[in-house]
């Protein structure tokens, strides 16, 4: 599935563009991680690609159809979101979790079929919880609730999935594993767009890289591109080094003399 930002322009209060002309689109099968600093419009972006929020220029596509022309339904059939970790104050069970993602349940209060409450275990099953299926979501570690959220995106059959800091609030390996479910996800033929603060494993997971800066796309390349280019420094305002040890990026900071 194809999703295509044309010249998407953005204003919360009608002067300052938060989002100044992007353009580029995302493919199935790419691992796209976004990067930029605090306040550059990344969220301000994710809502605009999610229909949160109306551009004042510029469209979003998918696969070459416009936003704007579809209903919530249609849009929840092409583009899944999935919100950072953490521990909701009320809590469904895993499989109601699961099934609130699929479409039939979204915009309509009609209870689960069984075609669903199959779609919800092969999702659960593809992350390897269907063991937690009967499991209130509020007393799962940190990062059986991130594969939940995985399984839900699945369940909704969108072929397109945003995560936002989906790594933030895990312990390292749980980060290390949700980096690769996203990976396998993109080999089944997903497109994946990710929010992420944390550059070195965004140099090691993703097939590219986008940075934004005060609302403008200001570089997009691969990982080794970025790795190889003086880019970072300037993107982080800090000397960074990138050094590549048995095929993996580490990022040093270099000490200011
Ligand atoms: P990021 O996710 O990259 O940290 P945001 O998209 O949250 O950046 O914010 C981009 C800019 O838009 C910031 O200057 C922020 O203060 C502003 N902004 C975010 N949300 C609102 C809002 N609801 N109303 C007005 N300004 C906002």
């Amino acid at each position: 599935m194809k999703l295509e930002i044309r010249n998407l322009t953005f204003s919360y209060d009608g002067k300052k563009n938060v989002l100044d002309g992007i353009s580029t689109s995302f493919e199935s099968g790419e691992f796209t991680v976004v990067l930029g600093r605090n306040g550059a419009g990344k969220t301000t972006l994710f809502k605009n690609l999610l229909g949160l929020l109306k551009p004042q220029k510029g469209e979003v596509l998918c696969d070459g159809l416009s936003f704007s022309d579809m209903s919530i339904r249609e849009k929840a059939r092409k583009i899944a979101y999935i919100p950072q970790e953490s521990n909701p104050a009320f809590s469904y069970s895993v499989l109601t979790s699961v099934l609130m993602g699929t479409t039939s349940m979204i915009s309509s209060l009609s209870s689960p079929k069984e075609k669903e409450i199959r779609k919800a275990y092969e999702a659960l099953e593809k992350f390897h919880i269907a063991d937690l299926a009967g499991r209130k979501t509020n007393t799962l570690s940190g990062g059986e609730r991130q594969l939940v959220l995985c399984a839900r995106a699945v369940a909704q059959e969108a072929g397109i999935l945003l995560f936002d800091e989906p790594t933030s609030n895990l312990d390292w390996a749980n980060q290390i594993k949700t980096l690769g479910n996203i990976r396998a996800l993109t080999r089944d033929g997903y497109t994946a767009i990710v929010s992420t603060h944390n550059l070195e494993q965004a140099l090691n997971f993703a097939s590219r890289i986008i940075l934004i800066k005060d609302g403008k796309l200001c570089y997009d390349a691969s990982p080794a591109e970025l790795a190889s280019s003086s880019l970072l420094s300037s993107f982080y305002d800090i000397d960074i080094s990138v050094e590549e040890y048995k095929g993996h990026y580490i990022c040093i900071p270099k000490e200011s003399e």
